[in-house]
C-alpha cells in the first residue's frame, strides 16, 4: 500500500516523499480516508504509530484541497488541535509544518510557560491552524485575544492524558466556545469510563479504530529488568551507559529533583548528559531536548512529563532508573522506542522495594520481563519471580505502598505522579520563562519561531 491511493493531493504526498515516508501506518490507511470522508473519529492508538500523520494530513487537505488556500478566503482560526503537554504540542505542531511544507498557511503554537505576548501578535495577524494546550487556549480566550468560532476540525490528542490530568473543566470550557457546526477527531491510548464518555459527549456517530492493543507496547521492544539494590543503581546506570557512552539514551527518573542530581552524576562521570522536567523553564527543556535529538547530548533523565511528548527518531534504548508509581507509565515511557518498526531496547533497573511496581507492569503488558543481574551489582536483596513475586509483592495499594519505603537512590517524593508536572506548568499559562521553539520538521529539529506563530513557503 502507498500513500498514492488515500486521496491526498501532489502537495502533501510530495512532503511525504521528501521525510521519507512510503507507507502508511496501519492507523494511516485507516484513518485518511474515514476523515477525508468527513467523519469524526474515535482512535486508539498507541504512542509510535503515526497518529500525527493520521490526523494531520486529511485535516490539511480538508482545510486546502489540493493544496490551496482560497485567495478570497480571511485567515481564521480553522482547525484546532489540542494536546496535554507542551512538548507535545511542539512536536505536532512541527509534524504538522513538515507535512504542509507545500502549503501556505499560518499556524501557531499556543502553551503556558512562555509570556503571552508573542502568542498574541501571532493570533492578531491570524493563525490558520492552533497546536495548543488547554490551559493557555482558556487565557487567551477569556482575555478575548482568540476566538475559536470558525474551527471546522477539532482534534483531541492523548484524550486520556489530558483527562489524567485534570483538563477535563478546561476542555469542557473550550468546547462551549467551538460551533456545533465541526469535525471531531479524538485519540487516545486507553479507554477508561472517563474517556467513553467524554467520546459519547462529543463525537458525533465517530468511525472507531483500534490500532494496537491497549496498554500494549511495540513487539520490536526488548524489554529487561536488572535487579540490582536501590543504593546502587546510580552506579549500574553508569556501567550500562559505559558500554556504549555515545549511543543517545533516555532515562527515566521519579522525580525533578532526583533526575536533577542524577544528569549532575552523569556528567561528573563523563557522560554528556542533561535532565528535562517540569521544574524547568520552557526554555530550558527545549533545549535540552533538541540537544539530545541533535546528538550534542548523549543522556537526557526524564520525568514522565517527557513521557509522552517526545518523538526522537529511532531512540535505541529507553531505561528506567526508576519504575513508574503508575504501570501504565511504563509503557508511555516505553514507547519512546521501537518507534516505526525499529528495534528498541528497555532496561529497567529494578530494586527490591520496587517489586510491586515491577509485579503491575508484568500484569499489565500480560507477560514477564527477564530479570538479569550484572556481576559486581548483585543485590543484597534479589527480586522474586514468578508466583512467589505475585506473593510477595502485592501492595496493599497496588504498586504505590512499597516503593515510597526506603527507597534511597533517589530522594523523597514518591507521591509525585506524571500529571502534577503539567498540572502545575504545562499548559497552564500562568509562568513566564522563556519562548519556545517550533516549525522545524517531522523529525524534531525544530528551529524557533518564539511565538510568533509559522507561515509556509510560497
Ligand atoms: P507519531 O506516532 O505520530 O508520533 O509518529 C511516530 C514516528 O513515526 C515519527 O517519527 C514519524 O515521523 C514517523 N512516521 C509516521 N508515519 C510514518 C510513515 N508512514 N513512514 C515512516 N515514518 C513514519
Amino acid at each position: 500500500m502507498s500513500f498514492d491511493n488515500l486521496g491526498l493531493s501532489p502537495a502533501l504526498l510530495c512532503a511525504l516523499n521528501e521525510l521519507g515516508y512510503d507507507t502508511p501506518t496501519p492507523i494511516q490507511a485507516e484513518a485518511i480516508p474515514l476523515v477525508l470522508a468527513g467523519r469524526d473519529l474515535l482512535a486508539g492508538a498507541q504512542t509510535g504509530t503515526g497518529k500525527t500523520a493520521a490526523f494531520a494530513l486529511p485535516l490539511l487537505e480538508r482545510l486546502y484541497p489540493n493544496g490551496a488556500l482560497r485567495k478570497d478566503q480571511p485567515r481564521k482560526v480553522r482547525a484546532l488541535v489540542l494536546t496535554p503537554t507542551r512538548e507535545l504540542a511542539v512536536q505536532v505542531h512541527d509534524s504538522i509544518r513538515a507535512y504542509g511544507k507545500n502549503i501556505r498557511f499560518n499556524s501557531t503554537t499556543i502553551f503556558g510557560g512562555v509570556g503571552m505576548g508573542g502568542q498574541v501578535q501571532a493570533l492578531k495577524r491570524g493563525m490558520d491552524l492552533i497546536v495548543a494546550t488547554p490551559g493557555r487556549l482558556i487565557d487567551h480566550l477569556d482575555q478575548r485575544t482568540l476566538n475559536l468560532r470558525d474551527v471546522e476540525i477539532l482534534v483531541l490528542d492523548e484524550a486520556d492524558r489530558m483527562l489524567d490530568m485534570g483538563f477535563l473543566p478546561a476542555l469542557k470550557k473550550i468546547l462551549g466556545q467551538l460551533p456545533r457546526q465541526r469535525q471531531n477527531l479524538m485519540f487516545s491510548a486507553t479507554y477508561a469510563d472517563d474517556i467513553r464518555k467524554l467520546a459519547t459527549e462529543l463525537l458525533n456517530d465517530p468511525a472507531q479504530i483500534q490500532i494496537a492493543q491497549q496498554n500494549s507496547v511495540a513487539a520490536t521492544v526488548e524489554h529487561r529488568v536488572y535487579a540490582v539494590d536501590a543504593e546502587r543503581k546510580k552506579d549500574l546506570l553508569i556501567e550500562l551507559l559505559a558500554q556504549d557512552s555515545r549511543r543517545q539514551t533516555l532515562v527515566f527518573g521519579r522525580t525533578k529533583h532526583g533526575s536533577d542530581r542524577l544528569a549532575k552524576q552523569l556528567c561528573q562521570a563523563g557522560f554528556k548528559a542533561d535532565a528535562i522536567h517540569g521544574n524547568k523553564s520552557q526554555n530550558a527543556r527545549q533545549r535540552a531536548l533538541k540537544d539530545f535529538k541533535d546528538g550534542r547530548i548523549h543522556v537526557l533523565v526524564a520525568t514522565d512529563i517527557a513521557a509522552r511528548g517526545l518523538d526522537i527518531d529511532q531512540l535505541p534504548v529507553v531505561i528506567n532508573h526508576d519504575l513508574p508509581m503508575v504501570a501504565a507509565d511504563y509503557v508511555h515511557r516505553i514507547g519512546r522506542t521501537g518507534r516505526a518498526g525499529c528495534d528498541g531496547i528497555a532496561l529497567s533497573l529494578v530494586s527490591r522495594d520496587e517489586q510491586g511496581l515491577l509485579n503491575d507492569i508484568q500484569r499489565l503488558l500480560k507477560r514477564d520481563i527477564e530479570i538479569a543481574v550484572l556481576p559486581g551489582f548483585e543485590p543484597k536483596l534479589p527480586l522474586r519471580t514468578g508466583a512467589d513475586a505475585q506473593r510477595a509483592g502485592k501492595p496493599k495499594q497496588p504498586g504505590r505502598s512499597t516503593a515510597r519505603r526506603g527507597h534511597v537512590a533517589q530522594p523523597t517524593g514518591g507521591k509525585h505522579h506524571a500529571g502534577r508536572d503539567q498540572r502545575r506548568g504545562g499548559g497552564n499559562g500562568g509562568q513566564t520563562s522563556g519562548r519556545r521553539s517550533g516549525n522545524g520538521n517531522a523529525g524534531g529539529n525544530g528551529g524557533n519561531n518564539g511565538g510568533r506563530g509559522s507561515r509556509s513557503p510560497r
